[in-house]
């Protein structure tokens, strides 16, 4: 195993990391501009092949995108992770020539933003227990349901969403559809008032007698459980590298404030904080070797759904205890709203969450263990 980034690697990791400083806006409303930078370079179809206009590079140089991004803005990183690896690999993986013809260049070429649609009200963990509705009608399908918290709900050009042709089939009648933003029944909610990332828009979706034709079916009928979880891994990666990019934000923050204290007082660079960030700097250590890892067994077409899941936990779990460990180091002002830091411990919070809670993610490695 190669423990050390190759040149391209390194040279690509510079880029981004330029990009991200000098390009990237930290404001409050929707990155659009940012997404429209980042879309001029490439960065919206990074892994893809080049004769999907995308960007031929390998998984790994795409987890090094996410992680630069995320540690200047996590929700321009989520917005690009989610529109890559679960709005774009659908199509690429499971969608006709013609269904690729029709889309899959806009998508890489971030002239089209991509969504996913499988959370509902009575099942995120549980995705197999979804009720949205696609009942056959004429050459189609209509679809009824409701979806929750979908990235890029209200912007998206293409979603992925799921549904089911017969609950009774479990996960066996679970099917998948890409759904164009102007289909009459799709209704975008507000985007939810979240502890973080609110410059990504995360909204309900209801499907109201939303007419899917059959060529928009991705897959075959009851494949759409099996497309989803073929996601999750490149899925999760890309949140891990997201949450590696919000740890290293805290530990660089931190890193810069005690240099400074040292320089003044002296009275806060004690072994107590400083012990503190070498442990968090060792964690970081770890957190990217097992996101890299995973990358590359990625790349090298091999199944990752352990180390993906390992890499998920352990670095949305470091970018939480980061946040606040430099929150105490630094004392009352990190906690005010307007701090970075506390800016990071808000926006870490989901990484916990989404593409499988951390809870999920510990029963994808034990179940491994224990088989
Ligand atoms: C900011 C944000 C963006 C999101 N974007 C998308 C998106 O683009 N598309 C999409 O489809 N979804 C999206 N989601 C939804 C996300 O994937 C779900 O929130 C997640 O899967 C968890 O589902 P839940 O919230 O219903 O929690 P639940 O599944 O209800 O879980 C509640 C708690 O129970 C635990 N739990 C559940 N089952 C088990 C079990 N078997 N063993 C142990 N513990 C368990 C969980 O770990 C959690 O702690 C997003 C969520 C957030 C917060």
């Amino acid at each position: 195993m190669n423990f050390v980034l190759s040149d391209q690697h390194l040279a690509r990791r510079e880029e981004f990391r330029r990009f991200a400083t000098e390009e990237l806006d930290r404001g409050e409303q929707f990155p659009a501009e940012n997404l429209r930078q980042a879309a001029r370079k490439g960065y919206l179809g990074l892994p893809l092949p080049f004769e999907w206009s995308g960007g031929g590079t390998d998984f790994l140089t795409y987890t090094l995108l996410i992680e630069e991004l995320s540690r200047v803005c996590a929700a321009t990183g989520l917005i690009i992770a989610v529109h890559t690896s679960v709005g774009t690999y659908p199509l690429y993986y499971f969608g006709t020539q013609e269904q690729k013809q029709r889309y899959l260049c806009g998508l890489a070429r971030g002239e089209l933003l991509g969504a996913f649609a499988l959370t509902e009200p009575e099942a995120g963990s549980d995705a197999g227990n979804l009720s949205t509705s696609a009942y056959k009608s004429g050459a189609g399908y209509l679809l009824n349901g409701t979806k929750l918290f979908i990235t890029s709900g209200d912007r998206a050009d293409l979603y992925t969403v799921f549904a089911t042709i017969d609950r009774k089939l479990g996960h066996k009648g679970i099917t998948a559809f890409l759904v164009e933003k102007n289909r009459a029944g799709l209704i975008p909610g507000k985007p939810e008032k979240k502890m973080g990332l609110n410059r990504s828009n995360t909204t309900e979706l209801r499907l109201e007698d939303l007419y899917i034709p059959v060529s928009n079916r991705l897959g075959e009928e009851g494949m759409g459980f099996s497309i989803a979880m073929a996601l999750l891994d490149g899925g999760r990666i890309g949140i891990a590298a997201q949450a590696l990019g919000l740890a290293r934000a805290a530990i660089d923050y931190t890193k810069t404030y005690l240099k400074e204290e040292q320089g003044q007082s002296g009275l806060k660079t004690g072994q107590g904080p400083a012990f503190k960030l070498a442990d968090l700097a060792t964690k970081l250590e770890a957190s990217r070797l097992l996101v890299y890892r995973a990358a590359q067994i990625k790349d090298a077409g091999r199944k990752c759904s352990r180390e993906a899941a390992m890499a998920k936990y352990y670095s949305a779990d470091l970018a939480m205890e980061a946040a606040i460990c430099c929150m105490n180091i630094c004392g009352f002002p990190a906690a005010g709203f307007d701090h970075p830091l506390a800016g990071y411990f808000c926006d870490a919070k989901a990484t916990q969450i989404y593409e499988g809670t951390n809870q999920i993610q510990r029963l994808v490695v034990a179940r491994e263990l224990l088989q």
